[in-house]
């Protein structure tokens, strides 16, 4: 920071050395007149330098009042660099940037004392939680990380970050001084810049003047998609614990360097709706300690208070659970803090002025007010009980080495899953300093196994990837693996559950023992030598998604890829079906062929087998029929309005940042202006579409008739069931629709005589919250290459539709079942029994393949992204 300074400085005066020599080269007319001007020049300059020393305002800064504008996104990032430049008490650091190429900032706020010991007090943290090893030095500080703007167009928590920073950086206000003895305060002014600047750019371009509070005007309806995501289309409000995100992954780095004690995440909610600040709602995991609970409870009082003193409308204890773990609250809650979500009334709608169901215009500048208030108040407790929030702090850590809460103990990850899943299991655990390793010995033991939901004998052997929960991220880890979590209120805002397990699909073991790893965890070296020097074909095989980008890569570099059918062996080795043949037949016009085969799969370190022969010991030949072909897809995606902009992005981000494949993204509002015969892949995301009327429906239906590919997923499914020349049927039979009818009624009879009071449950026992299911699957079927023999499906709707007629059932619901973990209301499982999950319309020469559940949801569940992948690549070839 000093360093910065000086530069700063220097360059100042360099410049005005430059200045003066060029006067006096350049403009000597009259001696004595050009040295008083220079002179006066050189004063008024020098004033100026020593003028931009100060601290000056926000308001002083942007030349308006806050809250009388939406401020972009440089803006701010000047504003912050400007008071890191001016104030000792100030740092600010660049720690990425964004997809759209902005800067992702924060600053720490802090006495110069502390600031002394900067780095000191960070690795004393870090020593109290575990993750370092040895005894802190220092004194007691407590770190409190203020989280703004996650949503963009819950855009006044950008504008309250500039004055917040301002308060706490001005040395003539003592009270924050104050505080920032005992208190380091990191600002992160916004966790999604893209999005921001994308609503901020909006109203800007829409705003009245005067302000118009009428909420029927444009600037209180933001265009699709929104300035809630970022760039494809995230909700980074869902990502902190799956990092699928270029910001969440770079936020998640310096996060866990500082590991804060209070973490509070700034959202805006309806307009209508008073302030919401914590204690949150029920259910709470039940891993969160009794302090996490008994200081939310505190930092609620002093926040009402503050509250309480100007006559402000807030609430709390509803709605905002902490549960989930990829949350702003819960994970920071699940790694040692106390996390918090604060919720302003505004959101898109909110503009700088919105009239409220009572009358009573709400303004940006009221929002941003409210905010800066709730931020300062958790400084403030928080430095008025900094010992015992350090000291309580390193007790959750201590509890979670010496006896951590959960029953079970050590979670075995088989050695022999997947090589790639396994590599991309631990980098995620590296990316949340999970520890993990392998045990001394092997031996036999009993733990629940994931695959049959049972608890049984298993063999742990020396091989195996051993993550025991005696560690700092005890509490996370468990969140994440544990078999069934308890919900101690089925009311929740979101999933409920997400086990990576299950996502992965993977081999894997619970046990109530503890397992001590002794060992640095060694994934077998993998080898990419060919050793035959021009092979008849070169194999690989096709397991997982890294497969399938591979696959992707080849035909980027048009080489012709084609993938076997049938399973195979040769040479002693077997080939699942899926595997994917690159023969030398057919790529002659490739230019060093062997060259760019094989370096390609060095660089994504694939495993080469090769072939001297297209003559295979067992299964078809090299040369067969069963060897298809993979033609390589040229893909088109519905995009815009009547999308649901949460799975277009998945898609998206699926394409471009995990394939590197290209996808054209074609709008709902010319979609009927284009040449369908240009692609052969058509992808209809999540949406309620209007834009597939009858003639819509006609056109797609006869490309496919002449061989194009359509995917359909989640509730797009809707807008072709029961369609003309299309297979989907809501029910599978008569006397299925009428049983279930009668079900659906008889339920509808009993709820009707709800109590008023219980209206929230009567809601919930129709939904499924997001669950995990494990459903048949046909393996022999394109659709399921390199899924397994088990498939775990995310269910996150209620959608039900029958088996196919005229294709192929791939994924299935066969008689009743309950979710394997998670919650589903209790009609659900009925209502979803003998039901498709996913599977494949054989129509005229293309193929229609319906997902019922949004295989792609949020980014990460592994299995799902595979048997996407396949419906792309794999089927109707
Ligand atoms: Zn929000």
């Amino acid at each position: 920071m000093i360093k910065v300074k000086r530069a700063i400085f220097i360059e100042g005066w360099i410049g005005l050395l430059k200045l003066k020599l060029y006067l006096h080269l350049n403009l000597y007319i009259d001696g004595y007149f050009m040295k008083t001007i220079v002179s006066l020049a050189f004063f008024l300059v020098a004033v100026y330098f020593v003028e931009a020393q100060k601290l000056i305002t926000p308001k002083e800064f942007l030349g308006y009042e806050l809250g009388d504008r939406f401020t972009r996104h440089h803006r701010v990032v000047d504003y912050f660099r400007h008071v890191a430049e001016v104030m000792p008490n100030v740092e600010l650091r660049q720690y990425g940037e964004t997809y759209e190429h902005r800067p992702l900032i924060y600053a720490i706020v802090t006495s110069p004392e502390n600031f002394q010991n900067i780095e000191q007090i960070r690795v004393d943290n870090l020593k109290r939680t575990g993750l370092l090893e040895g005894a802190p030095t220092g004194q007691k500080k407590a770190i409190v990380w203020l989280s703004y703007n996650v949503h963009g167009n819950e855009a006044s928590s950008l504008e309250a970050s500039m004055l917040t920073l301002h308060d706490l950086a001005n040395t003539a206000n003592t009270k924050t001084q104050s505080w920032l003895k005992n208190t380091i305060v990191i600002l992160d002014p916004c966790i999604n810049p893209d999005g921001r600047d994308r609503y901020a750019n909006f109203y800007n371009q829409y705003f009245n003047d005067p302000v118009n509070s009428d909420r029927d005007a444009k600037e209180h309806h933001e265009p699709w998609p929104g300035g809630r995501s970022n760039h494809y289309l995230f909700d980074l409000n869902r990502d902190w614990a799956w990092g699928t995100q270029k910001e969440t992954q770079q936020r998640l780095k310096i996060y866990n360097e500082w590991l804060p004690h209070v973490h509070v995440d700034f959202h805006e909610q309806s307009y209508n709706s008073p302030y919401y600040f914590a204690p949150a709602a029920e259910p709470y995991h039940e891993v969160i300690s009794p302090w996490q609970r008994e200081f939310q409870t505190m930092i609620g009082k002093n926040n009402a208070k503050h509250f309480d003193e100007e006559g402000w409308l807030y609430f709390t204890k509803e709605f905002f659970d902490l549960y989930y773990p990829s949350y702003g609250d819960t994970y920071p809650t699940y790694n040692g803090a106390v996390g918090m979500t604060y919720e302003q009334g505004g959101g898109g709608a909110g503009g700088l002025s919105i009239m409220t169901r009572e009358g009573d215009p709400l303004t940006l500048k009221d929002r941003l007010t409210h905010h800066y208030t709730s931020g300062l108040s958790t400084i403030e407790i928080t430095s008025q009980h900094a010992d015992r929030v350090v000291e309580e702090f390193e007790k959750y850590f201590k509890q979670n080495l010496t006896n951590p809460a959960s029953p079970y103990k050590t979670y075995v990850i088989k050695a022999d899953n997947n090589r790639d899943k396994m590599d991309q299991l631990t980098k995620w655990m590296d990316i949340h300093s999970i520890k993990y390793g392998h045990a001394t010995a092997g031996k036999t033991m009993r733990g629940f196994d994931y695959r049959n939901q049972t608890v049984t004998n298993f063999n742990l052997t020396t091989d195996d990837l051993v993550v025991n929960v005696y560690q700092p991220k005890s509490r996370f880890i468990t969140t994440v693996f544990e078999p069934q979590s308890k919900l101690a209120d089925s009311v929740t805002y979101d999933i409920t559950a997400w086990n990576l397990i299950y996502s992965y699909n993977l081999n894997a073991f619970a046990t109530e023992e503890r397992i001590n790893v002794s060992r640095k965890y060694q994934l077998s070296v993998q080898d990419f030598k060919a050793t035959i020097n021009k092979p008849y074909a070169y194999i690989f095989k096709y397991q997982s998604i890294r497969d399938v980008a591979f696959a992707a890569g080849l035909m980027k570099h048009g080489i012709k890829v084609r993938a076997a059918n049938k399973s195979f062996s040769l040479s002693g080795e077997n080939f699942e079906s899926g595997s994917l043949i690159v023969t030398r037949r057919n790529n002659e016009s490739v230019g060093d062929f062997d060259t760019t085969v094989q370096s390609l799969a060095k660089k994504m370190n694939r495993k080469i087998f090769v072939s001297s022969t297209g003559f295979v010991s067992k299964g078809k030949d090299v040369g067969a029929e069963d060897v298809k072909y993979l033609k390589p897809p040229k893909i088109a995606m519905l995009f815009g309005e009547e999308t649901f902009s949460l799975s277009a992005g998945e898609i998206w981000h699926f394409f471009e940042q995990q394939l590197q494949y290209p996808i054209t993204q074609i709008g709902t509002d010319y979609f009927e202006d284009i040449e369908l015969g240009k692609y052969n892949v058509l992808i209809v995301p999540e949406g309620s579409y209007k834009i597939l009327d009858e003639q819509a429906l006609d056109r797609i239906s006869s490309w496919v008739n002449k061989g194009g590919k359509l995917i359909v997923i989640g509730n797009a499914l809707k807008s072709f069931a029961e369609k003309k020349n299309f297979g989907l049927k809501s029910y599978a039979t008569e006397t299925e629709k009428h049983d279930a009818e009668k079900k659906e009624r008889q339920a509808k009879e009993k709820e009707l005589l709800t109590r008023y009071e219980d209206a929230e449950r009567k809601e919930i026992s129709n939904v499924i919250s997001g669950a995990i299911y494990k459903i048949s699957v046909d393996t022999s079927h394109p659709l399921a290459f390199g899924v397994g023999n088990t498939y775990y499906s995310l269910k996150t709707n209620e959608l039900r539709f029958g088996y196919l007629e005229e294709g192929w059932n791939v994924g299935v619901i066969r008689g009743t079942v309950k979710p394997v973990q998670g919650f589903a209301g209790r009609h659900i499982n009925k209502k979803i029994e003998n039901s498709l999950v996913f599977g494949v319309e054989e129509k005229g020469e293309g193929q229609i393949v319906y997902f019922v559940d949004n295989p792609l949801f949020r980014s990460f569940w592994e299995s799902g992204k595979m048997v996407f992948s396949n419906a792309v690549f794999m089927v109707g070839q």
